[in-house]
């Protein structure tokens, strides 16, 4: 049913039917309602921004493995957002160390312009049939008497309006406001999120009078507390992403003049003008355990589907769209919304990256119980090949000859190096356990258990504060 067959007068609220209302014009929105609508199914976008604003998002804009995004909006029509696919490695800056390391990065990665990515998804979804309401808030969400979320109220120019719907999507990003409203009661909804394990980050696009010379990097430097890093991506030579962000659960960093004195030390960007700002919240957790209530689902940046260590969430954000997607579809044809339907969504995100990231958040915990020196010594006598491999597998099978390289290298570092293969061993059964992640919501409660006695044993050889 389309917007206007199903707009309803009552009270001076329009009303709106469709079969599936998504909130949210971003990767994970854009996605999602492709996938449902190529399948014949009514689905609407609402979106808070206007038309013109709407896909411009704060972003490093570094697009990690666009060769494997869902097909959904193919490649060929997002590509011409890709301004820079010559970067091939990571560029990490180390000044307390006067090291620079030069870490590949596997498969294929471009630096893209980010607002026209987000307006050429936007049209993807066009295409494929979607409808967007621009300039549309949503500000709570409809749920029945069973506990089944029906829909979402907004406003438009000053106006309620109602979206009612079998399904709603939750593709509003960090800190989405439908999880403070929604009772979840009853559900197996992940509630356990706390401020703490979010990153706050700010980003400029800053244009220079001569081209760099690392246009072929991904160049990262730590900021001076151990949670942080600075980074600079190179859009085109002269066209630069530049940005900060650190850990929530930390001192908060005065990021506009961090970032503006970092600038200024270097000497390749003198003289260089602003032509883009935005800051905002990005999760730096593990993936939400369960991102399903009834007749709900919530995906990308709204289920933390965000490496933590590396901060990049735009695939994570295409394939949870696709998955709830295709889940929607599964439970439109069933006419049954209920979790037992849509838990395979929740199944495939663990089994393709939620398990790698979960790993990955054990290496963020470890390093908030080092001081910053010990780590970025340890850190600049490891391995270029195993750091990038663990970086990307959150894990990584160091060798024999390996390991007595690094042990050899990192001399001075022997205590906090022990503790690293302890994590590494402890993150490595943590993977093993998301492997197991239940295919059913009955072994829930079970499989979680388990997991938190792992998390247990983490904070404990670490000596980190707990962060779930
Ligand atoms: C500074 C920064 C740098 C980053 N760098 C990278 C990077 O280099 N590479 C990478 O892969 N990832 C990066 N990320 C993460 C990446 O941007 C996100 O993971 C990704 O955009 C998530 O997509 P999403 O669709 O889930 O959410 P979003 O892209 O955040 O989209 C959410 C949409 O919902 C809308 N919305 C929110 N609330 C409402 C409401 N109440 N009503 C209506 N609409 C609403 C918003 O306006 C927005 O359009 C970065 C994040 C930040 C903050």
């Amino acid at each position: 049913m389309n917007a206007f067959d199903g707009r309803t007068q009552g009270w001076g609220m329009d009303t709106f039917e469709y079969d599936v209302v998504i909130v949210g014009a971003g990767t994970a929105g854009c996605y999602a309602g492709a996938t449902i609508s190529k399948a014949g199914y009514d689905v609407v976008i609402v979106e808070r921004k206007d038309a013109e604003e709407a896909g411009h998002i704060a972003c490093g804009d570094a697009l990690k493995g666009a060769d494997t995004f869902p097909e959904t909006i193919p490649k060929a029509d997002i590509a011409g957002s890709f301004t820079n696919t010559a970067v091939d490695h990571g560029r990490f800056e180390i000044p307390q160390e006067g090291t620079v390391m030069e870490i590949p990065v596997p498969g294929e990665l471009a630096v893209i312009d980010r607002w026209e990515f987000g307006r050429l998804l936007i049209d993807g979804a066009t295409q494929a049939g979607v409808d967007f309401h621009y300039d549309t808030v949503v500000q709570d969400v409809t749920q029945d008497a069973a506990g089944r979320v029906t829909g979402v109220t907004a406003k438009r120019k000053g106006k309620s309006r109602t979206y009612e719907a079998p399904l709603t999507l939750d593709g509003a990003g960090a800190l989405s406001i439908l999880q403070d409203k929604i009772d979840f009661d009853g559900s197996t909804f992940d509630t356990n999120v706390r401020y703490s394990q979010f990153s706050s980050a700010y980003r400029e696009v800053i244009e220079v009078p001569e081209p760099v010379e690392w246009s072929d990097a991904l160049v990262i430097k730590p900021t001076k507390r151990s949670a942080g890093y600075l980074w600079y991506f190179p859009r085109t030579p002269t066209e630069i992403n530049v940005g900060l962000g650190f850990q929530m659960n930390e001192e908060p960093m005065a990021l506009v003049s961090d970032l503006r004195e970092d600038i200024s030390q270097r000497p390749e960007l003198q003289g260089a003008t602003v032509t883009d700002k935005l800051g905002a919240a990005l999760p730096t957790r593990r993936p939400y355990d369960s991102a399903t209530a009834p007749g709900y689902m919530a995906i990308g940046d709204a289920a933390a589907h965000v490496n933590p260590i590396s901060g990049g969430g735009i695939s994570g954000a295409a394939y949870a769209g696709q998955y709830a997607g295709e889940q929607a579809i599964a439970a439109l044809e069933d006419e049954n919304v209920s979790e037992e339907i849509l838990w395979r969504y929740n199944q495939r995100v663990m089994d393709h990256y939620g398990g790698r990231y979960a790993a990955l958040d054990v290496y963020n915990i470890f390093s908030t119980a080092y001081g910053l020196d010990e780590l970025l010594g340890l850190l600049s006598a490891l391995p270029a090949e195993q750091l990038s491999e663990a970086l990307y597998s959150g894990s990584s099978s160091v060798s024999l000859g390996t390991k007595l390289r690094v042990l050899y290298q990192a001399f001075g570092h022997w205590g906090t190096l022990r503790e690293l293969y302890g994590t590494k061993q402890l993150a490595d059964r943590l993977l093993a356990h998301y492997e197991r992640y239940p295919s059913t919501p009955d072994g829930f409660d079970a499989w979680q258990a388990e997991r938190n006695s792992i998390m247990d044993d983490i904070y404990g050889a670490t000596g980190a504060e707990a962060k779930y």
